[in-house]
């Protein structure tokens, strides 16, 4: 049985979080003099509900996870940043990740001066569990799985899942950024067999919201608790909770969403592999695609060129090549196709000239 507590930094643990003005009283209609606002330009002179209370109750239903589970955030990099510097001593604990995987761990680590752990992952993208927990000591406080991972674009097998939650003695971090593109059910399902579980999702993907920031965080009560004591008091705006809450009840139009992208990215999938320079492209269990060329630098400039911006990551470990591509709208995607047929044509007129001077 995980130990919370134990895992807590000391000065967290004996934190007293700050009281703002409407912690005091949550009622409606009231005559409101304790916040120092300015009464005029309503509804927005007021702070928003810190405990997001109509949101989280929303998110509850959908999701499946009682309220008391549920943290927000601002975007997934809030809750990132606040398990590292809840349960990470700076200079002294460390964190183990798994390589290539989502920029976002390594960075909040360095700026908290958390030591990060990273284990490559094998030749199939699979997750090494023996080396991750050889690496662990007593001052591992957090691990890090992505899945579907980012940029690899699969998923880990649920078992193998289950493995390093099981052995690992910190926190395992799940994030589930690309949960609603995949063909896993969520482990939100088992949030309440898995007390060192926290399982991170966001409304910036699948949900068509990344503008507005919001993330969640799904745990035990316990780490729950820990996170609304320490995040900034007002972190969600009003803004976000109001647009949140509306767009929340179109389910089925983020399904249809989802849906659509699934069908985009079986076609771009097929279309891409009709290229000759296009060598490789990953099976992907996400809103993405992994495709590597033999001149990924040439293709990435020409695309920039047709002003087409797709990411490069022929520099990450194991993706040698590859360049990482969007799945866009249908629109979208034809333009990329377009341009990868330009730049063929480009390039196989070329060669023959220099073969024969
Ligand atoms: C896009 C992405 C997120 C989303 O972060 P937000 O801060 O919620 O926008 C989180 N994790 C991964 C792996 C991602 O790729």
């Amino acid at each position: 049985m995980t130990d919370i507590k134990a895992l807590t930094r000391e000065n967290i643990r004996s934190l007293v979080p700050y009281s703002s003005a409407r912690d005091e009283y949550s009622g409606e209609g009231a005559v409101l003099l304790d916040a120092n606002e300015n009464p005029y330009n309503g509804p927005i002179n007021r702070y928003p509900d810190p405990h997001q209370v109509e949101l989280k109750k929303r998110i509850s239903a959908i999701k499946k996870v009682p309220v008391s589970n549920l943290f927000l955030g601002n975007g997934s990099d809030e809750a990132i940043d606040l398990l590292i510097r809840a349960f990470c001593e700076p200079s002294r604990d460390n964190i183990l990740a798994i390589k290539p995987t989502y920029g976002m761990y390594k960075v909040c680590a360095d700026i908290n001066g958390v030591e990060y752990r990273d284990v490559l992952l094998d030749d199939q993208f699979r997750v090494n569990a023996d080396r991750l927990i050889s690496l662990s000591d007593g001052h591992s406080k957090l691990l890090f799985l992505c899945s579907p991972n980012n940029p690899t674009s699969n998923s880990f097998e649920p078992e193998a899942i289950k493995e390093l939650i099981g052995r690992f003695e910190g926190l395992v971090i799940l994030d589930e950024a690309y949960i609603d593109f995949s063909t896993r059910p969520s482990f939100t399902l088992e949030l309440e067999r898995h007390p060192n579980l926290v399982i991170l999702q966001t409304l910036s993907k699948a949900w068509g919201m990344a503008g507005i920031r919001l993330g969640m965080a799904f745990a035990v009560k316990e780490i729950i608790d820990i996170l609304n004591r320490i995040k900034y008091p007002y972190n969600i705006s009003l803004l976000t909770q109001q647009t949140a809450l509306k767009s929340l009840s179109y389910v089925a139009a983020k399904e249809k969403w989802v849906k659509n992208i699934l069908e985009q990215r079986k076609l771009l999938q097929q279309k891409l592999s009709r290229f000759a320079i296009v060598k490789d492209i990953l099976p992907s269990d996400a809103n993405f695609l992994m495709v590597r060329f033999d001149d990924p630098k040439s293709v990435f400039d020409f695309l920039i060129g047709r002003k087409i911006i797709v990411r490069d990551r022929s520099r990450v470990a194991l993706c040698n090549g590859y360049l990482r591509i969007t799945v866009g709208s249908a629109e979208d995607n034809m333009l990329l196709i377009n341009a990868l047929n330009d730049f063929s044509s480009v390039q196989s007129s070329r060669i023959p000239k220099m073969q024969h001077p």
